[in-house]
Order: C-alpha cells, then structure tokens, then sequence
C-alpha cells in the first residue's frame, strides 16, 4: 500500500477531511511541515455512532476472530515500519532508527496482546446450579494518547480493547498526529468500518472527547494534571477510566556497582528520546562512594553525545518535541541556575529554531530544588549524594508520583530487598526501560489509575458478567 500524500482521519472505514487542518511542526526547525484534519463536533459525533454501530457486530465475533484481525494490523505496521520512521522523526524529532525501533515494538505489541483472552471463572458446576463470571466488553473506548511515544502507546491501547470486543475513537496528540493518522489508513483494510476510528484536531478536542456521553470508557496517557482533569470529566457519565501519567523515578546506586558497566545504562535509561520517557530515570542517587566517579562518566559521555536533527545520520538524541515542552524545560534549567546550582552540560546544540537542550547533569542539588521535585520530561538530571540506605529510600519514595524506579549494585539480593521497599508500579534491578506487553504496568500514587498490559491490562477493557443458573 502506498500512503496518501494526506493526511485524514478514518471515520466509519472513511477517509475524512478536517473542514480546518491544524499545523504539524518539525521539532528539529521550528517550523511547520504538514497539516492534518481539525474534528470538528460533527465529525465527533459521526466517529462515535460508528463506532457504537460496529461494537454490535464485533463484540459478538467470536474472539479468536479479533484476535487474528489485531495481528494481522501488527504485521501491517511491521511492513511498513521503514516509510512511518521517516515520518515519525519528522513529527516528533527522535532519530530515524529509534523511531523505527518504537514502531516494531508497537507491531510486537499488537501481536503479543492478540494472543490474550479473558478468563472464565466457574464458582459452582453441581446438581442444582452452574456459577460464572465471564468477561464482556465496555462499548465504545476514548482512546487518548501523549507525543513521547505516539505509535506505540497508541498500540497499548488498541489491541487490548479490540482484542476485548470494544471498539474505539483513538485521538493522538496534536503535537503528533500524523503517524497516526497514517496507521489509521493502514488499518481501514483490516478492521470492519467504525471498528477504530482515528481523529485528530487541536487542544479542544480531548476535552469535547473525554465530555462525550457515547463512550463507555476513556483510556489516556499523559500528564498527571491532565490525567485528573479527564477523571473529572468522566464522573458525569460514571464512564470507566485508565490513567497513564506523569513519574520522577527515582535510580539508586549502590557503593560496590561497576562503574564503567552501569554508567552507559544509567546514562541511556535518563536520556533516552532526549528524556521524554515516563519512566526516564529523573532523579539519580548515588553513595558518596561512587558518586564523583559516576559523574564524571556520565559527564564524558554527554560531552560525546550528539544532539541534532533526527534525520541525520549520527544524532544520538533529537530534539524536545514541542515548543510548550521546550520552555518548561528551559525554565527549570534557568531556575537551577537562578539557585546557583551546578549544571555539567554535555555538547553545544544546533542555533535553528529548533527545539534543543543540550545533555544537562545537575551536581548534588538539594532535594527541594524544582529540578528535582518536578518532572522535567527533558534532558535534565539531578543526581544527589547518600550515605544511608534508609534514608535514600525515603528520599526516593518521598514524591507523589509512583511509576517506576531502579537499584543498581553488584549484589542482586541486597538490591532487591532494596527495590521491595520502592512505592511505584514497575522497579527494575540492574537494568531499566524494559516493559514488556504480558506483564503489568500501572502507576502508583499520582502516576496512574488502573493498569496497561498482561492480563490484567486487558480486563480494563471488560466488565465481569457474573451469570446463575438454576438447575
Ligand atoms: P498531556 O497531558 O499534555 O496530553 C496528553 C493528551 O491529552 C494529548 O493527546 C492532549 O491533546 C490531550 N489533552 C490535553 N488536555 C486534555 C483535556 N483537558 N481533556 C482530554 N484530553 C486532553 O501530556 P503530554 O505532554 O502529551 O505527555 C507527557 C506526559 O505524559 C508526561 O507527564 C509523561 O510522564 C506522561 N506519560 C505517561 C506515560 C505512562 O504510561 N504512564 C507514558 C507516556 C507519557
């Protein structure tokens, strides 16, 4: 298949065009490169009621049957892999290998969730009566997704419900709509019309979405300030809710670790998509021990770093991806300078209009500092002194957030007792940024409400349906 050179949404099986576009900027200029459809309320309400028509049909397609279809838009994604990666880093700035890498993961996804199904629970089989609990889908799913990770959160959130028996109006960021939109397209020649709706618009639409009284449930990744205001939302309907939001996970590092073995882990586990992960490493503890000698590595492999345009060859991190994101981001910078704080900055960026900021190490800032107590969702890293394991862990738990965290340290058990004591969703050992789609992934605290992936991700997307039969 070839792509269209526009880019629409898929409304009832459709191609549909904004009746206005919104501008779509490559993050690496500053500058405008695409448009793509504005839903208006109309083409809201026409995406709901087809979507609301398709889910009498495919939740009572035999499981098996969705499964299969789910699979086979994995493999679509897969072939085309290559032509989205370029579009990709033009929409959202990370480089093309690393765009390309996300998009094979979401196809992995896809294809790992469509072997799933829901259990069914017998309480009683006898003489005078059989007990049930079966799983039945929701309805119609909002499906909301951020600008870090478009293809693949999207991907999170579509295989499950559909695997469910949902059907779903999936909106992307509009900072990143086109890949999206794209898969969108790609996808009318596998799912049955109104099945996965695809819009796409500016910032009031996630709002007239999460609003709408034809959902049933809103799935959404993003900010924890936004996260709560979508709760807010859905209370009018009692709509059921998935939370994916904000983290400051915290890394511990441990006096007897290698340190020419951890750095470059630590490093990537920070810094990765230019530090726009939710479970980026984003506040770094480290014994007194081992700290000058794991800031000075990570120092020199920030100075080898290259920052740059995603789509030239040799770009290590790309760009922050959007305009609002960057002036946060520079804002904490100036607010740690303004405090007088130490800041070890690795390479000078390009001067274009782009959205850079450079590789930035912040030296032992005290624990009350902005860079610390906020997430940056930037290439900022605060890295702090211990002495004491349980006062670090304090430290590290002392945060409304609850997403992830890691220990690192060359004895396994004494980290994992460490890591017992860390209150996220997800704590990692020796090793950090693994997710994988049969295992759970939820937010603690302020970071989420409800879970993604494994089994129990995919009865977010259900009701249990207990049923009594007399004998
Ligand atoms: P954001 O909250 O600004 O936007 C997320 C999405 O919500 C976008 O599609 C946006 O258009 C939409 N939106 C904005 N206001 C809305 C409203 N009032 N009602 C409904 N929808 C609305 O988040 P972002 O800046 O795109 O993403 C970055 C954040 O996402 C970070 O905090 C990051 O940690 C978090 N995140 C979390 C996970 C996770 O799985 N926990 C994954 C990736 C990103």
């Amino acid at each position: 298949m070839n792509f269209s050179a526009d880019y629409h949404m898929t409304i009832g099986g459709r191609a549909i065009a904004g009746e206005a576009t919104i501008d779509v900027i490559n993050p690496a200029t500053g500058r405008p490169f695409a448009r793509a459809a504005d839903c208006s309320k109309a083409a809201l309400d026409s995406a709901v009621s087809s979507a609301q028509e398709a889910f009498r049909s495919w939740r009572c397609r035999p499981i098996e049957e969705r499964q299969a279809l789910v699979a086979k838009a994995g493999d679509l994604l897969l072939a085309h892999a290559d032509e989205l990666a370029r579009l990709f880093t033009r929409e959202q700035g990370r480089p093309v290998d690393l765009a390309k890498t996300e998009i094979v993961r979401g196809a992995g996804w896809m294809k790992a969730l469509a072997q799933m199904s829901p259990p069914v629970h017998v309480a009683e089989d006898s003489d005078t009566q059989f007990i049930e609990t079966r799983y039945v889908p929701l309805g119609v799913v909002c499906a909301i997704a951020p600008w870090n990770a478009p293809v693949s959160l999207a991907m999170w959130k579509i295989a499950p419900a559909l695997v469910a028996g949902n059907t779903m109006v999936l909106k992307p960021s509009p900072f990143t709509p086109l890949c999206t939109l794209k898969i969108g397209e790609l996808f009318r020649e596998v799912f049955p019309p109104g099945v996965l709706n695809v819009v796409s618009g500016g910032d009031g639409l996630g709002p007239m979405m999460t609003s709408h009284p034809g959902f049933a449930k809103i799935s959404f990744t993003g900010s924890s300030a936004t996260g709560k205001r979508v709760m807010m939302s859905a209370a009018n309907d009692l709509k059921r809710v998935s939370l994916e939001l904000g983290g400051n996970d915290a890394a511990i590092v441990l006096p007897d670790v290698d340190l020419d073995a951890v750095a470059p882990k630590i490093f990537f586990g920070a810094f990765y998509n230019s530090a726009q992960i939710c479970v980026a490493t984003k506040r770094l503890y480290v014994h007194e021990d081992v700290y000058d000698g794991l800031r000075d590595r990570l120092a020199a492999i920030a100075a080898a770093t290259r920052v740059g345009d995603g789509s030239e060859q040799g770009t290590t991190l790309g760009p922050i991806q959007n305009k609002r994101q960057f002036e946060r981001v520079t804002a904490l910078l100036d607010d740690a300078r303004a405090r007088g704080l130490t800041l070890i900055q690795g390479a000078a960026v390009p001067d274009n209009g782009g959205y850079f900021v450079p590789v930035t190490i912040v030296d032992n800032p005290p624990e009350d500092a902005r860079v610390v107590r906020e997430e940056a969702f930037g290439p900022i890293l605060p890295m702090m002194k211990f002495t004491d394991i349980d006062d670090v862990i304090a430290r590290a738990n002392a945060s409304e957030y609850g997403l992830g965290g890691a220990v690192w340290s060359n004895d396994v058990e004494t980290a994992l007792s460490i890591a017992r004591r860390i209150e996220t969703g997800t704590v990692w050992v020796n090793q950090n940024l693994n997710l994988r789609p049969d295992t759970p992934f939820a937010g603690h605290k302020q970071s989420g409400f409800g879970v993604e992936n494994g089994l129990e991700g995919l009865l977010e997307y259900m009701a249990p349906q207990a049923v009594y039969v007399a004998r």
